[in-house]
């Protein structure tokens, strides 16, 4: 069994087919140099990916009754080291769940083949998502580039077998011993070339039992998820994202309690559920246009016109990009946003949408940068949410925001943030001003800016660009295009 981003044992799809079909289960995880090579040497997302680990190893031991079986880490390119690890276990079948992202198609592409040559299969089970790409298609056969008849398709589809739980325990008794000579502990950071970061300081319970901990507090309080999940200030999101990502939840399992709830009558479980098909809808979108991304992978517009947009480039734009990145916009709310990222990995989804509209509506920054940005901090980088995120945000993908829609970052900051509570744990600098103050320090009068010590272009900076002039440079930006008959 070859874990990737499904690293847990209870309801693993391919682990639990590995256990039923073969008597004999060995556990791996490639640490893979080519993903990690491209990471800082601080990087809260193999600290996660490691902790799990750890617990998965121990989980292994437990579950099997025995102090042998455990997990084979190997340091490597996964394409070369997991085709070699098999031919040194003696195994006849690799088991691993699908991922749909292109590099992971590309490489699995590899090791099946170098499999092959070994004699050995590749078996690739659904588990990432409920639906897989092409499972869910519009009456002509497409996929859907629309998200509300896609919804209404998949509920249609998913019914209480396809959500049904994959058992492990009744096979507990087929994980193999660890064999002897074979490192027996999971790599500390620094043998995999990492340096600690603040994740164990963050409120983020790690590994399986922290993200079973985490949806135990989010049911609690999940039947006002519709209420509250606008707000950064408030307690409103699952956080479960990063385990979604890392798969120490199980989809099925957030659907089994989202589908429970929903039918009963609770709008929170309702609108929670809807979110988690958003993530199976952008999934099918990445899995169903290949015209996301070129030959050498660069990200390219859903809407294929929307490549000519003329969008801001040179030493100026860098500025402004950098600053973008610090959290030193001059708009609070955005700055607040960009630096919850900076310290926890984290941003609230009303946040991303604020943010990535000011990058390219306000800053007239094409969106990929920004997808960048987030794809190296956000610990539930997802390349298919991403994407999907930042072309909605940029009027650029499917099923987007209007191009003539322009987020106004300080309605959204008085709407979503009325007391400027968020700002003040963000943005300290900004706290002892009154709150109405908090959303535009800017225009605050010079006493009250002065009585907290507020000075406006030194201790916060001034806004990077006035909202509404920057507003119609975008419209304009957006018309071009249209008139070249293109956006
Ligand atoms: P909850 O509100 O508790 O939602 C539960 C789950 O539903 C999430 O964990 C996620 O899996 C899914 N979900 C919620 N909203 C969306 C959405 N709009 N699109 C797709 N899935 C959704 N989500 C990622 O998982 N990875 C990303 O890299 C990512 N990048 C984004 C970039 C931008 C510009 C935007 C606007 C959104 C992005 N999202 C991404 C979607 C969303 O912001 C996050 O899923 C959510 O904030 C994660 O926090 P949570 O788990 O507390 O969310």
């Amino acid at each position: 069994m070859w874990f990737r981003r499904d690293l847990r044992l209870n309801d693993n799809h391919a682990l639990s087919q590995a256990l039923a079909r073969c008597e004999q289960v060995f556990c791996a995880f490639v640490f893979d140099q080519e993903i990690l090579g491209e990471l800082p040497r601080v990087d809260r997302r193999v600290e996660f990916i490691r902790a799990a680990l750890v617990e998965l190893d121990a989980h292994i031991r437990e579950i099997s009754g025995r102090p042998t079986p455990g997990l084979v880490c190997v340091l490597g390119v996964a394409r070369s080291a997991l085709p070699t690890l098999a031919e040194e276990l003696g195994v006849e079948a690799v088991f691993a769940n699908e991922d749909y992202e292109p590099k992971a198609l590309a490489r699995d592409a590899v090791v099946r083949a170098r499999l092959a040559d070994r004699g050995v299969g590749l078996y690739l089970y659904k588990d990432h998502v409920v639906c897989a790409p092409h499972e869910v298609l519009t009456g002509a056969g497409h996929p859907f580039s629309v998200y509300t008849p896609y919804r209404k398709a998949w509920l249609a589809r998913v019914d209480a077998q396809r959500l049904a739980e994959h058992p492990i325990d009744p096979y507990a008794s087929h994980f193999a011993d660890r064999p002897a000579g074979m490192a027996g502990n999971v790599p500390t950071l620094a043998e995999i070339g990492f340096l600690a970061s603040n994740l164990s300081g963050l409120d983020l319970p790690l590994g399986c039992s922290g993200g079973q901990r985490l949806l135990r507090e989010f049911l609690s309080r999940v039947d006002s998820y519709h209420e509250s999940r606008d707000f950064p200030g408030i307690r409103g999101p699952s956080y479960l994202g990063v385990h979604l990502r890392f798969g120490t939840v199980s989809i099925r399992q957030l659907l089994r309690e989202a589908q429970a709830r929903a039918q009963a009558g609770s709008p929170g479980a309702r609108a929670w559920r809807d979110e988690l098909i958003w993530r199976e809808f952008y999934v099918q979108v990445l899995g169903g246009f290949s015209r996301l991304f070129d030959a050498q992978g660069k990200a390219k517009c859903f809407k294929p016109g929307c490549d000519d947009i003329r969008w801001e480039t040179g030493p100026l734009a860098d500025a402004l990009f950098f600053a973008w990145c610090e959290g030193r916009t001059g708009y609070p709310l955005v700055d607040a946003g960009m630096r919850q990222l900076a310290q926890t990995g984290y941003m609230h989804n009303r946040l991303r949408m604020v943010v990535a509209s000011f990058l390219t509506k306000d800053l007239g920054i094409d969106w990929r940068r920004g997808e960048r940005f987030f794809a190296l901090h956000l610990n539930d980088f997802e390349q298919a949410s991403n994407n999907g995120g930042w072309q909605w945000a940029a009027s650029t993908g499917c099923d987007a925001q209007p191009w003539f829609r322009i987020f106004n970052p300080i309605t959204q900051s008085e709407r979503f943030d009325p007391q400027g509570r968020f700002i003040a744990r963000y943005v300290p600098e900004l706290a002892n001003l009154p709150a109405p103050a908090r959303h535009t320090p800017w225009m605050a009068d010079p006493h009250t800016l002065a009585a907290v010590g507020v000075e406006i272009g030194k201790s916060y900076p001034t806004p990077l660009v006035a909202h509404a002039a920057a507003r119609l440079r975008t419209l304009a930006r957006f018309e071009a295009a249209r008139d070249q008959g293109t956006a």
